[in-house]
């Protein structure tokens, strides 16, 4: 099953992602996440990308396409993925449609988690993240046990650099210019399920598992 999460930058996309590759058994891609590896191990694509995410704009789709086409076709992702970060535009949405369409297959599910642009930036500018495991925490609403600290590995937390109050205005703004036609795109399509993400983690993880287990079980009818 291939499940997409769209919605805002802090509508905790990658922390649901997360919970719910290991409550469905498949794969997390989080094409944020195999960006900022690229940075991190200073890759060609890494180079290329950094300046880009540093002021909160979308990296150029030909750098983007073919990492995402290449993560999809490995085989642990050959039954099914949950995608997060892709597609962010429209142009994006109809390369992952030909991509799926050569191995045959088609986006099955649309989760938007439409979240207040209030909680977004409130969500943002306190999120912690995990150097070594990638967990989320946040200063105040998801505080580690210990400071700076991750409560799963013992990795050192650090803000994204994006993550800072002007940049997230500048992905709110591309997000809204950019990802809103691909709401509509998978409306179109019939494949679109809104869920209202303002809510605890905890909460919106029931309402998204419930529709995943709802649509595959339509799909084995
Ligand atoms: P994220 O972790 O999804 O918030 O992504 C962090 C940053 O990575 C974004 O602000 C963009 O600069 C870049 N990025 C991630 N996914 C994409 C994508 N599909 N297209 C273009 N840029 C992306």
């Amino acid at each position: 099953m291939r499940i997409i999460l769209l919605g805002p930058p802090g509508a905790g996309k990658g922390t649901q992602a997360k919970t719910l590759a290991q409550e469905i058994k498949l794969p997390h891609i989080s094409t944020g996440d195999l960006l900022r590896k690229n940075v991190s191990q200073g890759t060609s694509l890494g180079k290329q990308a950094q300046d880009f995410m540093n002021k909160g704009a979308l990296v150029p789709d030909e750098l983007v396409n073919q990492m995402l086409t290449e993560r999809i076709s490995l085989p642990d992702a050959q039954e099914g993925f949950i995608l997060d970060g892709y597609p962010r535009n429209l142009a994006q949405a109809g390369i992952l449609d030909e991509a799926l369409k050569k191995l045959g297959k088609q986006v099955d599910l649309v989760v938007y988690l439409d979240t207040s642009e209030a909680v977004v930036i409130q969500r943002l500018s306190g999120r912690l993240v995990c150097k070594n495991c990638g967990a989320n925490f946040h200063a105040t609403n998801m505080p580690p046990k210990k400071a700076m600290t991750c409560d799963n590995c013992g990795g050192a937390l650090y803000q994204r650099s994006d993550d800072k109050e002007e940049t997230i205005r500048k992905r709110l703004e591309v997000y809204r210019d950019e990802c809103a036609p691909v709401i509509k795109y998978y409306q179109a399509k019939g494949t679109l399920q809104r869920l209202v993400a303002d809510g605890e983690a905890n909460k919106v993880l029931v309402d998204i598992v419930k529709l995943v287990r709802k649509h595959h079980d339509s799909l084995k009818v």
